[in-house]
Order: structure tokens, then C-alpha cells, then sequence
């Protein structure tokens, strides 16, 4: 068939349009990487096609003029930028994945935050309603956390093990405020472990001012930065009615939440403890081990009102 050069303008438009719809269905295709790969193959096409003047369309031969091929460069130029565009909206597309993530790490961290803050000004009551309430903030706090321990110096956790190992393997330790129960998995002793939320069968839902524990049955009671809330002398009196006399208290906290720490040794004996060590060697934590020595005063008025600062986490 022969084409005049009138009908090859309108060819050129139709080609223009066939091509332009194939990009549209490429837009709305969601695969980033193959609107990648077809613009590839498209550019590739075009530049075998530059030296030529005879295309086939439907199996017939066209033959154009060289002026007709400037305006199919035209038109070829105007493609080109489209492929362009595709190829910055796929960019776009990878950049805002990242974005996207960023985000969401940004908002996993804002709700640690949050959720850590509650805990050191709440009730030891009110901090297991809220994980009740939302079983998924558990689990939010405690990926949190883990990512805090891996940017600290040392992981008290494991200073507390080394101390533990010491001990005879016939003793009974209650992990309190154990967060997922590391400990237990860690020593041979037997340890019963406790927290707001049980993650396992091994870890004991409860609020650690009230453990199903009968009363001095363990020989080790260890609170690695688990001195939350505003119920710090519950905790601790709870600590020595489970302690046999002679048993040991392991508490390990951040050094920041002390205004002195010998301060804070002095008030704890008054809860009928003994302070055998305060090791404050290692960078950001101190580490204390007291004794039970005997049952706390009965009187309310002779109990100590024991108080730390918050450890709060700065936005990054
Ligand atoms: N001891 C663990 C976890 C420390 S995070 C470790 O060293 O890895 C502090 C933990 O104390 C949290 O899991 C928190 O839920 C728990 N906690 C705070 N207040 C509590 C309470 N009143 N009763 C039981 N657990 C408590």
C-alpha cells in the first residue's frame, strides 16, 4: 500500500498514541522493576530504528521522506522524555520505600518512648493495665529495648550472670521484671521469672509488688533495670518477704536515675537489707548487692519512700 505524506503525519500520530497508551499501562503497573526494564527495551529499539527510513506497520512497507524523519525524531524526542519521567517516578518509587521505613522506625521509636515513660511514672497496677490493654505494646517496648541494649557500653544483664554463675547451682533466683526472660536461659540455676506480660510459658504474668511466691523461698532476687514505676519500696518489700534471710538482692540500674547512690544503698537497708557491694566501675550502670538481714519495719511510718529519676530515652 502506498502512504502519501499527509496520511505519514497521522501514522506518526497513531504510533505516537500507541506508544503513549503502553506507557500509561506501564504507570499503572506496581512493579517498579519492570517499568525499569521496559523503558530499557524501548530506548534499545529506538536507537536500531535512528538509521532507518522504512518501518512495517501491519506488514506493510512505509517508505518516508528525510523531512518526515525529522518529525519522527520530534516525536521520538518527545517519547524519550516520557521514558524519562517513567524512569524518575520509578526513583521516586525506591526513595519513598525508604522513606516509608524510615518512618516507621521513626514511629517504633516515638512509641518506645512513650511507653517507657508511662512506665517510670506509673503505678506498678496501672503499667500491667496498659500492656493488658494492648498486648502489642509489650512487644513495641521490648524491641525497643533491645535495640537500646545494643548501644550501651555493657549489657548489665550479663554482669548479673557473671555474678550469678558464682552462686551454687542449687539456688533459687526470681528474675523480676525479667522482659523476656534472658536470664533464666543463661545460669543453671532454677529461675522463676516475672513481668507485667508473659511472653512465654516460662515468664510469670504479675506485678512484681505481688508474686505468687510464698514468702522467703528464693535465694536470689534480681531487678536488672526493672526499678520502674512509682512503687519502687513495694517491689523492694516484696523483694524481702520472698528472700530467705541470707539471701541476696541484685539490683542494677542507670547511674543517671541516682542523685547519689549511697543515698539510695542507705534507704534499702532501711527495708531490712544489708549493702554487701556497690560496684560502680562500669560505665553508665551501678550494680548493687545486698543481703536480707532481716523482715522490714512493720510500722508504715518507718518505711522508706524510695525514689529514682526516670530513665528517659532522647529523640535521635
Ligand atoms: N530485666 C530484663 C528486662 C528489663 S526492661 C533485662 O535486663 O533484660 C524492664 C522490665 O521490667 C520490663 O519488661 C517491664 O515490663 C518490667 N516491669 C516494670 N514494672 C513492672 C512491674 N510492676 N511488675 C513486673 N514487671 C515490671
Amino acid at each position: 500500500m502506498e502512504i502519501k505524506n499527509g496520511d505519514v503525519d497521522k501514522l506518526d500520530e497513531i504510533l505516537l498514541d500507541a506508544r503513549k497508551k503502553k506507557f500509561n499501562d506501564k504507570f499503572n503497573n506496581e512493579d517498579s522493576e519492570e517499568i525499569l526494564f521496559s523503558s530499557q527495551e524501548t530506548s534499545k529499539t529506538e536507537n536500531n530504528q535512528n538509521d532507518t527510513t522504512k518501518k512495517v506497520l501491519n506488514g506493510h512497507a512505509i517508505t518516508k521522506p528525510l523531512q518526515i524523519d525529522r518529525k519522527l525524531n520530534k516525536k521520538k524526542e518527545i517519547i524519550k522524555s516520557m521514558l524519562n519521567k517513567v524512569n524518575q517516578r520509578n526513583h521516586i518509587e525506591v526513595s519513598g520505600n525508604q522513606l516509608r521505613e524510615r518512618m516507621l522506625n521513626r514511629l517504633k521509636a516515638a512509641q518506645f518512648r512513650y511507653l517507657n515513660e508511662k512506665l517510670y511514672t506509673s503505678s506498678g497496677g496501672d503499667a500491667q493495665s496498659l500492656f493488658q490493654s494492648d498486648p502489642l505494646a509489650f512487644q513495641t517496648y521490648h524491641e525497643g529495648y533491645q535495640q537500646q541494649v545494643k548501644k550501651w557500653p555493657v549489657n548489665p544483664l550479663d554482669v548479673i550472670v557473671k555474678k550469678i554463675l558464682e552462686m551454687p547451682k542449687t539456688y533459687l533466683i526470681a528474675d523480676m521484671g525479667c522482659g523476656e526472660g534472658a536470664l533464666r536461659t543463661r545460669v543453671p540455676q532454677r529461675v522463676r521469672s516475672f513481668d507485667l506480660v508473659s511472653t512465654s510459658a516460662a515468664v510469670e504474668a504479675c506485678d512484681m509488688a505481688h508474686t505468687p511466691l510464698p514468702a522467703a523461698a528464693v535465694d536470689v532476687a534480681v531487678y536488672c533495670l526493672a526499678l520502674m514505676g512509682t512503687d519502687l519500696t513495694q517491689y523492694l518489700l516484696e523483694a524481702n518477704r520472698i528472700l530467705k534471710v541470707g539471701g541476696h538482692l541484685l539490683v542494677a540500674e542507670v547511674e543517671s536515675r541516682f542523685e547519689d547512690p549511697q543515698t539510695f544503698a542507705r534507704e534499702v537497708q532501711r527495708l531490712g537489707f544489708r549493702l554487701r557491694e556497690l560496684d560502680t566501675q562500669h560505665q553508665v550502670f551501678f550494680f548493687f548487692h545486698f543481703n536480707k538481714v532481716q523482715q522490714p519495719p512493720v510500722k508504715k511510718s518507718k518505711l522508706p519512700n524510695l525514689t529514682l529519676k526516670p530513665c528517659l530515652y532522647k529523640k535521635r
